[in-house]
C-alpha cells in the first residue's frame, strides 16, 4: 500500500535535462513530502492516541495527507479551518472533498488559539513544520544519496520549493549535496525565521533563491500557470499548482548557480490541482 522508496525519472524541459524524484508516487493518498513528514507517525506505536488534530487551509496537502494517515491509524482527525465558503461546504472538492471523504471533522474558527489537549490526542502545527518531520525527511535523503551514488554522479544540486522550509530544512541537515529551494508561503525572512525554530544552526540550511517578483500564497498569476501547462505539455509530467509554478520559475531564473546535474524533488499536491484548475480556469478566461 505504500512505497518505501519513490523513483527518480528524468524529464527534459527547454532542453535541459532534470532528474525528479517522484515522491508523488508514494501513495495514491498518502504522497509527496507531506507522506515523508508524517513518516514518523505512520511507522510507529502510539497506543494511548485516538485522535489527532491540527489546523491550517481548506485545501491543505498537509490537511489531506493527515486524514489518510487519521484513517490508516484508526485515529479521529479534527481539523481547524477559518471559516469555510458556503461553496465549498455545498460543493467539497479537491483535498477538502478527499479529506471529508477520510472522515475528517472540521471545526471553523477564526483564530488559531489552542490550549492543552487530551493524553488521547496528538497536536499537530500547521504544515506539520515540526520536529518529528526529521525522521522520514532524512529517508528521502538516504534514497536520493542512492541514487546519485548509483548514477555515478560526480555533483548534484537539489532543489524543491518551501512551504514552512521543513523538507528542505532536514534534506539539507541529512544531504551531502546542496539543496535550493524558494519561498512559496510567506518571504525570505518568514521561511528563514521558520527553520530557525527547527534548526538554530544557519550553516545547516538550504540556500533560498528568489523571483524578481513578489509572489503571494495562493494566489493566480498568468505565469505560473503558463509554466506548469508548458511543463506539463513539453514533459507529460504534471506538477503540484501552488508550489511547483514557483518552484520551477525560481529554478529556471538561477540555473548557472545549480551546476550540471539537478535534482527536483516532486513533493506531490496533485490532488489539490482539483480546486485549482477551475480557479485558473475561471480567472483565465475573464481576462
Ligand atoms: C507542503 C508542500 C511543500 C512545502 O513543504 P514544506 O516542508 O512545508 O516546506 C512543497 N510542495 C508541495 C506539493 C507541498 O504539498
Amino acid at each position: 500500500m505504500y512505497l518505501t522508496c519513490s523513483p527518480v525519472d528524468t524529464l527534459t524541459f527547454r532542453n535541459r535535462k532534470y532528474f525528479i524524484k517522484r515522491d508523488d508516487l508514494l501513495h495514491a493518498e498518502f504522497n509527496g513530502n507531506k507522506a515523508r513528514k508524517f513518516y514518523w507517525y505512520l511507522t510507529n506505536d502510539f497506543p494511548r492516541i485516538k485522535r489527532v488534530v491540527s489546523y491550517g487551509g481548506s485545501q491543505s496537502n498537509a490537511m489531506l495527507a493527515l486524514s489518510a494517515l487519521a484513517k490508516l491509524k484508526n485515529w479521529r482527525f479534527t481539523y481547524y479551518v477559518k471559516p469555510l465558503a458556503r461553496h465549498l461546504k455545498k460543493y467539497p472538492r479537491g483535498n477538502f472533498q478527499a479529506a471529508m471523504h477520510h472522515g475528517m471533522q472540521t471545526v471553523e474558527t477564526d483564530a488559531f488559539v489552542f490550549g492543552e489537549f487530551a493524553e488521547d490526542t496528538l497536536f499537530i502545527p500547521q504544515g506539520g513544520a515540526e520536529q518529528a518531520a526529521e525522521p522520514g525527511v532524512k529517508l528521502l535523503a538516504r534514497e536520493i544519496v542512492e541514487f546519485a551514488e548509483t548514477a555515478q554522479l560526480p555533483e548534484l544540486s537539489v532543489f524543491l520549493p518551501s512551504g514552512t522550509g521543513a523538507t528542505a530544512l532536514y534534506l539539507q541537515k541529512h544531504l551531502p549535496y546542496p539543496v535550493f529551494t524558494t519561498p512559496c508561503a510567506g518571504d525570505r525572512l518568514y521561511l528563514q525565521n521558520m527553520m530557525r525554530q527547527l534548526e538554530a544552526d544557519e550553516s545547516l540550511h538550504p540556500s533560498l533563491l528568489d523571483t524578481d517578483k513578489k509572489y503571494y500564497f495562493g494566489k493566480l498569476y498568468r505565469e505560473f500557470f503558463d509554466l506548469w501547462r508548458a511543463l506539463k505539455h513539453e514533459t507529460g509530467m504534471e506538477f503540484d499548482l501552488l508550489y511547483d509554478p514557483k518552484g520551477w520559475l525560481a529554478m529556471l531564473a538561477h540555473l548557472a548557480e545549480l551546476g550540471t546535474n539537478i535534482l527536483y524533488v516532486h513533493c506531490g499536491g496533485l490532488t489539490g490541482n482539483a480546486s485549482m484548475l477551475p480557479r485558473y480556469e475561471r480567472r483565465l478566461r475573464n481576462n
